[in-house]
């Protein structure tokens, strides 16, 4: 069961795990900016009544096939997760961006200068590759995660990459600022709970077979080790259609918002799998209220060691935040762009877009 205390009420959860205890329930203590609770796990009857009356607690919720902690109504202004010197679903959007895979230095290096020149707010690149053929590129492994981490910090962009085994957490943890977790990986119970005990922001990207209440519960387990820093990813489900990689489900961004107080971003590389068609779905997810945009770019696709057929050159990538901004502020949305990035240093958190309270 959940309970949510009355916040800064130390006696009562004290005497709430106390309780629990007794019942034979394994208690964890979970503090969010947007409130206090007790997950009491492991019970087959939980006593809803009794913990419901003690002092201290404002409710108390039987645990069964819904999230609790990442549903809308814990929430009802959405979360911010910081990730470098923004917050992902304030009124800024987020950019993410930077080739499928980290390759050599010179092709990271470059690609994160450009982005950082061009708006992206942090770089992405995978080190540990979850490829459809074992004989396909597998990625740099740890290497290409610190390599990946000098050229975010060369550029001065956080870094987001990819981890597939939750042996990995610990060595990437110290270079990494967001692990994403990959569409193949969405519903890998262990690894998100080792994510979510790592502390550090989630980029989870929905599965290509996920229906949205999957997708939520999966967050819901990286809450229940007592992490809310999660960011979800619509990426593109599986369909009919073969035209396109996958089909971009912008549904999701509307009916995410109403199910979670998690920002959510899109990926149109992914969801398209197609060049020419990832500035269009870009614009259209920002106008359908996404809180960020997750992209591929590379410095010469055509060489790209992996998703080369939907990864933007620089210049579209230049051209493409140039498109969003507009689109952006019809919405009632920001994008910076480097030169209002040197005049809005801080993020005004008081412009009504959410806020953790
Ligand atoms: C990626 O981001 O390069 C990736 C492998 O994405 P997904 O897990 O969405 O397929
Ligand atoms: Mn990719």
């Amino acid at each position: 069961m959940i309970v949510r205390l009355i916040r800064g009420d130390a006696p009562a959860r004290r005497a709430v795990t106390a309780a629990l205890e007794a019942m034979g329930a394994k208690v964890r203590f979970l503090e969010f900016p947007f409130g206090s609770f007790l997950a009491g796990l492991g019970l087959e009857n939980p006593p809803l009544k009794k913990i419901q009356a003690m002092a201290g607690v404002a409710w108390a919720k039987a645990a069964g096939s819904r999230p609790i902690l990442a549903a809308r109504e814990q929430n009802p202004h959405g979360s911010l997760v910081a990730l470098g010197r923004m917050e992902i679903g304030g009124e800024a959007l987020a950019l993410v961006a930077g080739p499928c895979s980290v390759e050599d230095r010179e092709q990271i290096f470059s690609t994160a200068r450009f982005v950082a020149a061009y708006g992206a707010t942090a770089l992405r690149g995978g080190a540990h590759k979850p490829r459809t053929s074992p004989y396909a590129f597998q990625g740099l492994g740890q290497a290409g995660v610190e390599l990946l981490k000098e050229a975010g910090l060369e550029a001065g962009l956080p870094v987001v990459t990819e981890v597939m085994d939750p042996g990995d957490v610990a060595a990437m943890a110290p270079f990494v600022d967001c692990f994403q977790i990959g569409a193949r990986n969405m519903s890998n119970g262990p690894l998100l709970k080792a994510v979510g005990r790592a502390g550090k922001p989630v980029l989870l990207k929905r599965g290509p077979s996920a229906t949205l209440a999957e997708f939520v519960l999966a967050a819901e387990y990286i809450l229940l080790e007592g992490n809310a820093q999660v960011i979800l990813c619509e990426r593109g489900i599986r369909t009919f259609e073969t035209a396109t990689r996958n089909t971009l489900d912008l549904n999701a961004i509307p009916v995410l918002k109403g199910m979670t107080h998690l920002p959510v971003v899109v990926d149109p590389s992914h969801g398209t799998g197609l060049r020419h068609a990832v500035t269009p779905m870009a614009r259209a997810a920002v106008a359908a209220g996404a809180d960020g945009i997750v992209v591929e770019v590379h410095p010469d696709p055509a060489r790209a060691r992996s998703d080369g057929d939907q990864s933007l050159h620089l210049p579209e990538f230049r051209r493409l935040a140039e498109e969003l901004r507009p689109v952006a502020e019809a919405v009632g949305r920001r994008l910076d762009l480097p030169e209002t990035l040197n005049q809005v240093p801080l993020l005004r958190r008081s412009m009504g877009w959410g806020g953790s309270r």
